[in-house]
């Protein structure tokens, strides 16, 4: 079935009727939300909130620490942990934003039968493939590098720029950041650049968003960097390198939520290296979390959707799998040798 996917003149009129008057919005990024995801939530719960509106964040699980200096971040509910509090705000609201995720299933089992029975208006907005058709309202562009920067643009369609205020920059710049790996990705492009300098203008101190991100590492999280490092397997021949860490890897360094985040750029960084794989356990979901990145035409997107039960982007994607580490490592490497002509051919120089 066709569904559109770029918010066209009449849907951006509904909306504007829409928040002509105060509203209960609701605003819902995917589980374990990364920058992307919780600084969209957060601009959009500045703008809203600054619009005279009664809007409220609610992320399904919590994120981690080096994104709760975000202005606004306190304000947040888990759905996990606050139950009663994000069942009620979702109640009263009659709007609800979707932010950064392209399936109800994003938000985990508990949270989608709550959304599942939301009766109101759902507004999405969102760069990952293959959007499922949820939202009266869709704006879903894959070629953007950031949720964030489509919260940009969508204030461009609203014909309010003028309202993005220094929290509301803020928070659009830490997303575009994180999911442009500070602005390198292929998916960084000149207008990236040119909304980067008026988010600056605006109000985002560039140089202190870097440093409470990438800057805030805890002893235990560098000691387990080391440890993923030495984890590393190459797989020359395939253009591939992996890296694993067992639950008593992340036991033994104190592991924090987001400790992982960003590792697996590392394997990706090894010269002539064009597919890069972490695969970590975790005991108490009894799963092993995977994350994929590539270069070139290998769609780790495809590979993630048809192996491992997930998806994201082509260049970068997750998924999961419910057998031990080592069966699900043992997997991946019988997989990968069907794929040698797609990883020889992916990134010609
Ligand atoms: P990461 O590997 O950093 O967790 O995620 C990379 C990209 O893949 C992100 O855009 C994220 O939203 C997406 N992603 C991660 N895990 C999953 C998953 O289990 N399912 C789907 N559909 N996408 C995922
Ligand atoms: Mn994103």
């Amino acid at each position: 079935m066709y569904i559109r996917t770029l918010m066209n003149r009449n849907d951006i009129k509904e909306i504007k009727e829409l928040f002509s008057t105060p509203k209960n919005i609701v605003i819902v990024p995917h589980k374990n939300p990364d920058g992307d995801a919780i600084g969209a939530c957060l601009a959009m719960y500045h703008y809203l909130n600054d619009k005279g509106h009664n809007a409220i964040v609610v992320a399904p699980n919590d994120y981690p620490d080096f994104l709760k200096w975000l202005p606004g971040s306190k304000d947040v509910y888990k759905f996990d942990m606050q139950n009663r509090q994000a069942k009620s705000a979702l109640d009263k609201s009659s709007i609800v934003f979707l932010l950064d995720f392209n399936s109800l299933q994003r938000v985990g089992d508990d949270m989608m039968s709550t959304l599942e029975d939301f009766i109101g208006t759902f507004i999405m907005i969102d760069h990952h493939q293959q959007p499922d058709n949820v939202a009266k309202y869709l704006y879903s562009d894959i070629s953007i590098c950031s949720t964030c920067q489509m919260i940009y643009h969508f204030l461009e369609k609203l014909e309010d720029v003028k309202a993005i205020t220094p929290e509301i920059a803020t928070c659009l710049y830490t997303g575009i950041m994180t999911d442009t790996g500070s602005f390198r990705f292929p998916s960084t492009t000149s207008t990236t650049h040119k909304i980067i300098a008026d988010l600056i203008d605006k109000g985002a101190n560039n140089a202190k968003i870097h440093n409470n991100v990438y800057d805030t590492n805890s002893y235990g999280s560098l000691q387990l960097l080391g440890r993923a490092l030495s984890n590393l397997i190459v797989v020359d021949k395939l253009k591939t390198a992996y890296i694993t860490l067992t639950q008593s890897d992340l036991d033994e360094f104190n592991y924090q939520k987001g400790d992982t985040e960003g590792i697996v750029n590392y394997a990706l960084s090894l010269e002539g290296i064009i597919f890069a794989v972490i695969f970590i356990e975790d005991v108490e979901q009894q799963i092993v979390k995977v994350s994929f990145r590539s270069k070139g035409s290998f769609s780790v997107n495809k590979f993630a959707r048809e192996h491992f039960d997930g998806g994201g982007h082509d260049n970068a994607a997750g998924g999961k799998s419910k057998i031990s580490l080592d069966a699900t490592v043992s997997k991946f490497l019988h997989l990968l040798s069907s794929y040698k002509k797609e990883l020889l051919n992916s990134y010609e120089e």
